[in-house]
Parts: C-alpha cells; structure tokens; sequence
C-alpha cells in the first residue's frame, strides 16, 4: 500500500517494522459530549485504512485512548478542562460524563460499522505510565518544573517541528483559542506533562505523583498508552489534521526524548469535515451528530458512502442536498445488490483480478473513491453472473463496510412488470378496455395489479395508483 505520511509530507510505500504486522494508535475522542459527523469521518476513515490493510493481508494490532482527564478547551494548557466543562453543563460528575459520552461514542460507531479497535484504554487508567516517562524525562533533562506543574522543553527535542513543517517561531501565537500565555514556560511551545497547579481549582480527578497532587496533561496521555500497549516502535499513528499541532508534534517530542530513538514511522491525517458556514463545532449550539441525521430518515450507511466517495486528505462540505446524494446512490446500489441472485457458479479468477484492481485502487493513498468506481465497473461487468457479483460485492465490503449483502430483500429492484412505466400502461390498457365496455377485461388487468400489490383508485380526473 502506498500512503501520505505527513511527517515525510510524501506518498510512501508502507512498510511496517515488522513484516507481516501493523501496530497502529489512533487519538480516540474526549468524552465531554458527542460526537459530531467531523469527528465521526476522521475515525470512519481510520477504520477504512485499519480493514484495507486487514484486508491485504495485515495482522494489525490496533490501540485507542479515551480522554477523560487533562485535555483543555484550547489544545495548549490553557482555558478549562473540557471534562469538567461537561460534568458542569449537565450536573453530574466527570466519570458519570465519561461513562456516557464513552458508550455514546462507541454507539455511535457501531450504527456506523466502524470496528471497535482491539484496545480501548481511558487515559485515567494509565497513570502508572505517565507519571514513569514522566519522571524518565526529568531525570534527562527533557522536562522541568516551574511553580508547582512539570513542562516538557521543546528547546531540547530533536527537530521539533519536523511533523507540522511550521516553523515554531511562527506558531508560537495564534493557533490557539486562548493566547494568554504561561509565564512558567522557558519556550513558548513548552508544554504541560504534569499539573498540580491550574487556573481552574476545582478538578475533581487528581492523583498523587512525584510532584505533588495533580493530573496529567493531554499529550502525554497518548504517548503513554501508545508506549504500553504496542511497545517502543509505532507502524502508524493516526488523526485528524488539527491534531498535527500541538498534539501530535509534542507526542512525537516526549516519546523520543523518552525511549531515545525514532518512535512512529507513518502520521495519517484525516482533513475535516465542514458545514456551510465553516469549521463544524461543538460549542455551536445544535451540532451535527448520527442522531440528528438518523431523526431525519438519514441511514448511517448513506452517510459511510459519504465520507468513501471522497479522498480523506480533501476537505469535505457537509449540506442535506450532498448527504441527499449519497443517500440516493445509497438506495439505489444496495437495490442493485439485493436483486442479484446467489445462486449459481462463482467465478474464482473473476473473484482474483477484481480483489487486484481493488488494491491497487483502494492502496493509492486510500483512493475509497476509486475503490468504489471498481465495485461500480465490476456490478457492469456482463461477463459475471450473479452469484460471482455477489461475492465481489461481499468480498469489498470487508473495507467498506456497507453492509451491501444485507440489505432485506424488499429492497431488490421492482421487477420489470412493476415499474411505473409498466403501471401507467397497463393503466391506459385499462381507460381503452372501459371505453370498448369491455368490463371483463378491465376487471382483469386491475386484478393483475393488485396481485402485484398495485391498487388502483378511479377518481373524477382519472385513474390514480398506490403500491
Ligand atoms: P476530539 O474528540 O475533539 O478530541 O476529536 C476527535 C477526533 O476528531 C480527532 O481526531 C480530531 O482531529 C477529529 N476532528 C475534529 N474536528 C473534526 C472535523 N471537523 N472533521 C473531521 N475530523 C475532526
Ligand atoms: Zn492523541
């Protein structure tokens, strides 16, 4: 497979560590409040690299957070925990949140088909870990501790900023929603490894360390259960793209000031999904979530056909009228597939070449769009039979996931005899046969409809039909 690896900024051929075997982190969601669909196509998209690479022959060993502590409202060390935020908008406390929003997420997936990554670990279990490379990286002098919370000194970090290409300098201000800057921090792009101290008094979650009583920063939550979990060598680390910085940039800083040598080879980043007016958020009020699009009629899977139709490194604009597209090719494809028949031969060497034109398209940077194109060429192929097109079909949805072969059967295709073309003609047939008072065979054709299932209503202005 060839991939864009954003620290390279270069479309690569992926060889993980290991033949044969893929380690692979992805930043799961912080749990203070749904999920909207932005988030929701970055980790759609990551689970259509995880099975793709299954898919071509992978083992592949994948780990995800869960942060309920330590991550603040601006991705820097300022502003409120957004966790506490969320336990006060809704009266509760910060675990009850994260227990709910946690299975609210996982729900949400799930109606979305995105597989549930073998491990799934929340950052307040893992203390253990962090306050280890923690201290590994005060004792190197990676870190320091200026009143009361350690911060890690990107001054001492090899190549800061090799992932985000910007230089520091640069961004050092305005990348963040709160510029107000730390008076503690030696360089401006320092970050919180530890704290015991904030601005806000009132965390609720906080644990004993070496440095007294406090609690993690977001950053180190990653580097931590990445480290326990897959060990010191990283196949892909994935997310979207506004985590490239600071959050992936400074996961890149402590894991190597910490373990001493190269940690990740691949960074896959997903661009963000956009509504009409621009950057879909959380804090606008009534934002976009599956549930919302599902109270509306909308099927997850039109909204997985979506986000396939287009290239994840391209930003995608969200609006009914797309999604209304989606839905119908949505409608329209699963029909296509539910009214092939299974019966019949299954043609192996048909099976071979398609599986290879589909890897080659689909292992073009995760071309899903073209993989797709595949899957429409193949259901025109009128060299297979049914029953080879069916399996093709099964056999792509192991990456696509649209459940393609399980659509009920009522979805099939109307039979040629029961298209409208068909009704509105035997309709006609119907006016002609009453017009030459020949009842007898106007009382057959409707009969020959409502077998169908087709009722017919004579009214004043003509003959109207129902299914
Ligand atoms: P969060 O729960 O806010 O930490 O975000 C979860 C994931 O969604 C992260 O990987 C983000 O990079 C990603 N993300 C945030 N906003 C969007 C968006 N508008 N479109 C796509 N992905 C997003
Ligand atoms: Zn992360």
């Amino acid at each position: 497979m060839r991939l864009y690896n954003t620290l390279t900024k270069t479309i690569e051929e992926f060889v993980p560590n290991e033949a044969g075997k893929v380690k692979m982190y992805t930043c799961g969601p912080t749990v203070y409040h749904f999920a909207h669909i932005g988030n929701l196509r970055t980790y759609l998209m990551e689970d259509v690299l995880e099975k793709f690479l299954r898919y071509a022959g992978y083992e592949v060993t994948r780990v995800m957070n869960v942060t309920d502590v330590g991550h603040l409202t601006s991705d820097g060390d300022t502003g409120e925990d957004k966790m506490l935020k969320g336990a006060k908008r809704e009266h509760k406390t910060v675990l009850e949140i994260a227990d709910f929003y946690e299975k609210a997420f996982f729900d949400d997936c799930s109606r979305l088909n995105i597989r549930r990554p073998d491990i799934v670990q929340p950052a307040t279990g893992c203390i253990d870990v962090f306050i280890q490379i923690i201290a590994a990286l005060l004792e190197r002098g990676y870190a320091y501790i200026a009143d009361g919370n350690v911060y890690f000194d990107t001054s001492k970090a090899k190549d800061y900023d090799a992932l985000s290409g910007h230089n520091t300098e640069e961004l050092k201000v305005g990348v963040r929603d709160d510029v107000s800057e730390d008076p503690n921090k030696r360089n401006k792009s320092d970050f919180v490894l530890w704290f015991t101290k904030s601005k806000f008094e009132d965390q609720e979650l906080k644990w004993e360390s070496p440095w007294g009583l406090g609690y993690p920063g977001w950053h180190i939550e990653c580097s931590g259960i990445s480290i326990r979990y897959l060990g010191e060598r990283l196949d892909i680390h994935c997310g979207g793209v506004d985590n490239i910085f600071p959050h992936h940039t400074n996961e890149i800083a402590q894991s190597e000031a910490y373990l001493g040598h190269k940690w990740c080879n691949y960074w896959f980043h997903v661009q963000h999904l956009n509504d009409e007016t621009g950057k879909m958020s959380k804090s606008k009020g009534e934002f976009l979530t599956l549930s919302l699009l599902e109270s509306k009629g909308y099927d997850p899977m039109a909204y997985r056909l979506f986000c396939l139709q287009s290239h994840y490194r391209k930003p995608l604009t969200f609006s009914y009228a797309n999604l209304d597209n989606a839905a119908a090719a949505y409608v329209k494809l699963a029909r296509r597939v539910a009214g092939l028949s299974a019966e019949g031969p299954i043609d192996a060497g048909a099976l071979e070449r398609y599986r290879a034109a589909f890897i080659d398209a689909v292992g073009q940077d995760l071309n899903t769009a073209q993989g797709l194109t595949v899957l429409y060429d193949m259901l025109k192929d009128a060299s297979l039979g049914d029953a080879t097109k069916r399996a093709i079909v099964s056999d792509f949805d192991r990456v696509f996931s649209l459940d393609l072969t399980k659509r009920p059967a009522e979805e099939k295709t109307p039979a040629a005899d029961e298209t409208d073309a068909w009704i509105l003609q035997k309709i006609a047939e119907r006016a002609e046969a009453k017009r030459a008072k020949n009842y007898a065979l106007a009382d057959a054709i409707r009969a020959e409809l409502l077998e169908k299932g087709i009722v017919l209503t004579d009214t004043k202005d003509g003959t109207t039909y129902s299914r």
